[in-house]
């Protein structure tokens, strides 16, 4: 295994939460529409990942796991959309590099499908299995083999905790997948991919916020917003409940944060934070995405504009219902 792999695994691989990202914005990719998480030990001990979707056909498995092995660059004008996204190819191998990986695939086409275990590089022969159409990654142990890095981990609690903040926003970025989340055996929530944004709300936040949600949905010039407020009453300490979407993205940004706040205490003195979850749609020239790939932070090209419409929308949203 090779130094530049190991360096190149660092950048992709900096915990359990990298992992899960990486390996579900794949199923996306494969058109899954069921995806089933499970960790143990927030991530570190076990990952597994199954999906629903096209599969990888039996050989191309090996292929997958090379760097720069993407089958997602058809053009030369992809490549900087793929980049800009972080869809670099190397997703697979990097955590190969510092995990024992097995995969499970089969494609709809094929009767049978295939097994392949990489840990730490080191690949043995696949073998040819029955498993159900669709992908299913194991990816144990992570940091084996480089145990500085795994000092660097917090503890399983917190480790987790991220993984589960991700899952949480994934599922109310797609409410077309229904996706499952499993930790340490427990099922902490499944959604059932009709599409009912309400739905997945509940099925995370429970009965009370369903309860007090208000509708959303407000556009101009290209420029829409949609998703659900919260009423005023449902007060939270802090901003862990102001969930928002860009372009089907969970992002951070604050122009956005500050304005819909704003747009809540010109309507209601509030101390405290609000709950929301929107989707914002834009122009992509409209933002600029690569502020911090890592950090999911935006930065809007025009951000005045941005935050006088989006507090004045929100704040005519609350006005319009009876509280
Ligand atoms: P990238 O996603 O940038 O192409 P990855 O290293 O994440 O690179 O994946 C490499 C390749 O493996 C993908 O291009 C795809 O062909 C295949 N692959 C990975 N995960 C899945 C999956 N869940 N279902 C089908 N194919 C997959
Ligand atoms: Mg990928």
């Amino acid at each position: 295994q090779s130094t530049i792999d190991k360096i190149a695994a660092g950048e992709v691989v900096e915990r359990p939460l990298s992992v899960v990202k990486e390996l579900t914005e794949n199923a996306i990719d494969a058109k899954a529409n069921a995806i089933t998480v499970e960790i143990k030990e927030g991530g570190i001990s076990l990952i597994r990942v199954t999906d629903n979707g096209c599969g990888i056909p039996k050989n191309q498995v090996k292929k997958a796991f090379l760097r720069h092995a993407t089958s997602k660059i058809t053009s030369i004008e992809d490549l900087n959309y793929v980049e800009s996204l972080g869809f670099r190819g190397e997703a697979l191998s990097s955590i190969a590099a510092v995990a024992q990986v097995e995969v499970l695939t089969k494609t709809a086409d094929d009767l049978t499908g295939v097994r392949y275990r990489i840990a730490g590089g080191r690949e043995e022969e696949p073998e040819e299995i029955g498993v159900p159409a669709g992908t299913t990654f194991l990816v144990r142990n992570l940091f084996f083999n480089t145990p500085v890095r795994k000092k660097f981990l917090k503890q399983p609690q917190t480790e987790g905790g991220y993984v589960a903040d991700m899952m949480e926003h994934l599922a109310l970025s797609h409410p077309d997948i229904s996706i499952k989340f499993i930790q340490n055996g427990q099922v902490k929530f499944h959604t059932s991919g009709n599409g009912n944004l309400k739905e997945v709300i509940y099925r995370i936040y429970g009965k009370d916020i369903t309860d007090a949600l208000i509708p959303f949905e407000k556009s101009e010039d290209g420029f829409c917003v949609s998703g659900f407020l919260g009423k005023p009453e449902i007060n939270r300490s802090n901003r862990n409940f102001e969930v928002y979407f860009v372009n089907g993205r969970y992002v951070k940004n604050d122009v956005i944060t500050k304005a819909v706040e704003e747009g809540y205490r010109a309507y209601v003195m509030q101390h405290k934070f609000p709950f929301f979850v929107l989707h914002f749609t834009m122009a992509p020239e409209t933002i600029d995405v690569n502020v911090h790939p890592a950090k999911m932070e935006i930065r809007f090209n025009q951000g005045n504009e941005f935050y006088e419409k989006i507090s004045r929308w929100i704040g005519e949203g609350l006005h319009a219902v009876e509280l």
